[in-house]
């Protein structure tokens, strides 16, 4: 018989295997507890049950721990970029997976992935440019948080799904990682502190406001949205998203209005600037137009260098981007200005991170290379 992974289960999946052998249901939360909140390594580090059942329990389950490979800091000491090997067990490959750390006003969000790799393929992303390796298992997910908590002593205050991967192409295992980081029981956060992101599929959105407003997901219901937008035109969006061709940004817009609707949660768009391309008066209108349609604000991001090359449009930016001459140029700040004539709610995202690869877009690891150095 398989082992199970015991950081893989939701407070429910627990309880039932803790029916299933038999033992009190109150062994549930005390196993849960010491796995999400105390975070133990073990099942023989789980002080509340008796060595009968860690003896019982060590027969058919396991406890996974992530493999930290790699800490780097940024030069301004608000980010660290953590990589991780993930646990090769299930394919005897080794995969690789990263997640920041931002130490910032007061905050300590952590950026977590929820796929080795993506196969979205965004022209402006490192992760994209990897190709798809695997989806993460709840336990993959959810460790991350917990190994930069013990490693960098911080307590995580804010959880963003934006790392690498597309979360809601690892649906199940996304939404169940949610329920066990808002579980009180379990790690306890918030649900108002985790912000998802996407791209963007039909169905999708929708499925996830369903699902967060189920009343026996209630400690998940304040879940925040993200839409990585990007554009407001259909025809540019898909040269930069693949994916966008068959999720138009109208059946988006429609799904976010139901999102809203039914969530009351507000939702943030998320706008990598490309100077020329996406900044134009028409993209200011049709952005105040979306940013009336539900209570939302707009993050706007500089476009940040990946060691790739791109193709059109985006191939000159890789070259004549300087973070530092972008946040100071002057039509950036005109379009920002422009946008808040329209009442648009707008927040100029810092770089920070970007000299270690941190930041927006640049996740990304050569496997190969990463297993012959270490
Ligand atoms: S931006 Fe997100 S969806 Fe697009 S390639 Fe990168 S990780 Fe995948």
């Amino acid at each position: 018989m398989t082992k199970i992974n015991l950081t893989d289960l939701n407070f429910e999946q627990l309880e039932k295997e803790i029916t299933f052998l038999n033992e009190p249901l109150y062994r549930a939360e005390q196993i849960f507890t010491s796995v999400h909140k105390k975070n133990v390594k073990s099942i023989n580090e789980i002080t509340a049950i008796p060595a009968s059942l860690k003896e019982k329990l060590g027969r058919n389950y396991f406890i996974l721990n992530l493999i930290n490979a790699k800490i780097t800091d940024s030069a301004n000491s608000v980010t660290r970029k953590f990589l991780f090997e993930t646990d090769s067990a299930d394919s005897g490959q080794k995969n690789f997976i990263e997640s920041v750390l931002i130490s910032e006003k007061g905050r300590e969000t952590v950026c977590i992935s929820t796929q080795s790799g993506c196969n979205v393929g965004c022209e402006f992303c490192a992760t994209g440019k990897m190709g798809f390796k695997k989806n993460l298992s709840v336990s993959e997910i959810i460790s991350q948080i917990y190994e930069v908590k013990k490693l960098s002593g911080k307590n995580p205050s804010n959880i963003v799904y934006m790392g690498m991967g597309e979360p809601f192409l690892n649906y199940d295992n996304m939404l169940n990682s949610l329920k066990i980081l808002t579980h009180p029981s379990g790690f306890g956060l918030s649900s108002k502190r985790i912000t998802v992101s996407t791209v963007g599929f039909m169905g999708k959105i929708k499925k996830f406001a369903d699902d967060l407003t189920s009343p026996e997901n209630s400690s998940i219901k304040n879940v925040k949205l993200a839409l990585s937008l990007h554009s407001t035109n259909n025809g540019f969006r898909e040269k930069i998203i693949p994916t966008s061709a068959k999720n138009t940004l109208q059946e988006i817009y429609k799904e976010i209005s139901y999102f809203y609707q039914k969530t009351k949660n507000k939702v943030t768009y998320e706008y990598i600037y490309f100077e020329d391309l996406n900044d134009t008066d028409n993209d200011v209108k049709r952005i105040a137009r979306l940013l009336r349609m539900v209570p939302s604000n707009l993050n706007i991001i500089p476009f940040h260098k990946i060691d790739f090359e791109l193709q059109k449009p985006l191939d000159a930016f890789n070259n004549k981007q300087d973070t530092k001459k972008l946040l100071s140029n002057k039509k950036l700040f005109d379009f920002i200005d422009k946008l808040k004539n329209e009442k648009v709610i707008v927040n100029l995202r810092s770089s920070s991170g970007s000299d270690i690869n941190a930041a927006c877009g640049q996740l990304s690891v050569d496997q190969q290379r990463i297993q012959n150095s270490l």
